[in-house]
């Protein structure tokens, strides 16, 4: 199998050679800060001719059901997912979980307290903007995000919607960005403790975007918590990316996998369909589930 890289307009796309079946593993919906539903997500995927897709909304998998079903109804593999923000010796990392028991007591319980975690921290930065006379009301953004796991991006929309800022763009470079007056610092759960959530839901524990937060030297230390592999192909992981995640994927024995993390229209055009990972990858991630299933078992 020969992986190679071309770019169109501007978005990363991997094709190879193989069977034609492709996956996209990273993918959100309107139950964290995407703008599709999950019936609409399911649509866009037929549309560019995934065979499979994973459903990874931020640190909830409501949206799982629904999606199992629109994807059942077309003939496409559907995996439970979700990506938890995660940090490890002060940086942040996102962990993407696969095949996740998604009834699973302890995981419910977590995932309940980083959405708590989540609507606290955005009512501190509506607190913030309000000191600087920025008259927005927590409940509007909550009435925007209408899910259980608000973030930024919500915070930022509702600012354009109530005319308080022009464009998103403008309101994370005024208040929202890292380092801004309204900016509040995430809260989040150690790495190591995701990946041990991840697994005792039965799910396999993904590095996401490496390159994004600049978590090369992380792997090491989470290869030998457990993690499971590494979101080698990435919308934002550009020219010679995939293959020096590909050679770290090799080197400690992780799985592949890669998506687009496609938002809908929360963060410009919806991405899906520019990251394409070739099904010899999906293959070995369902046999690396199944094998842990079994020893599991036994
Ligand atoms: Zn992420
Ligand atoms: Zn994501």
């Amino acid at each position: 199998m020969s992986a190679s890289m071309s770019t169109a307009a501007g978005a990363p796309s991997v094709s190879t050679g193989g069977d034609g079946r492709f996956a996209d593993l990273h993918l959100h919906t309107f139950f964290s800060d995407g703008t599709f539903s999950p019936e609409e997500l399911e649509e866009r995927g037929k549309g560019v001719g995934l065979a499979a897709m994973a459903l990874t909304d931020h640190d909830t998998v409501e949206g799982c059901e629904r999606m199992a079903q629109a994807c059942a109804a077309h003939g496409i593999e559907f995996v439970a997912g979700s990506e938890l923000t995660a940090e490890f010796d002060g940086k942040e990392v996102h962990l993407l979980g696969y095949f996740l028991d998604t009834a699973n007591e302890m995981l419910c319980a977590e995932l309940k307290r980083f959405q708590a975690v989540r609507q606290a921290r955005i009512e501190e930065m509506v607190r913030r903007l309000n000191l600087l006379n920025i008259p927005l009301e927590a409940e509007s953004v909550f009435r925007l995000a209408n899910c259980r796991s608000p973030g930024r991006p919500h915070v930022g929309r509702a600012l354009v919607q109530e005319g308080l800022c022009g464009s998103l763009d403008e309101a994370f470079d005024r208040f929202l960005k890292k380092g801004r007056p309204a900016w509040v610092p995430k809260c989040k759960v150690d790495a190591m403790d995701a990946i041990t959530l991840i697994h005792q839901a039965g799910g396999l524990a993904v590095m996401a975007h490496p390159a994004l937060n600049q978590g090369d030297e992380l792997i090491p230390q989470l290869v030998r918590q457990g993690l499971d592999g590494l979101e080698c192909f990435h919308t934002r992981n550009v020219g010679h990316m995939p293959e020096h995640y590909m050679r770290l994927a090799a080197r400690y024995n992780l799985l592949v996998t890669g998506g687009s993390d496609c938002h809908g229209y929360s963060k410009g055009k919806p991405l899906i369909g520019g990251v394409k990972l070739p099904g010899v990858y999906f293959d070995k991630l369902k046999e690396a589930r199944r094998q842990k299933a079994r020893a599991g078992a036994a």
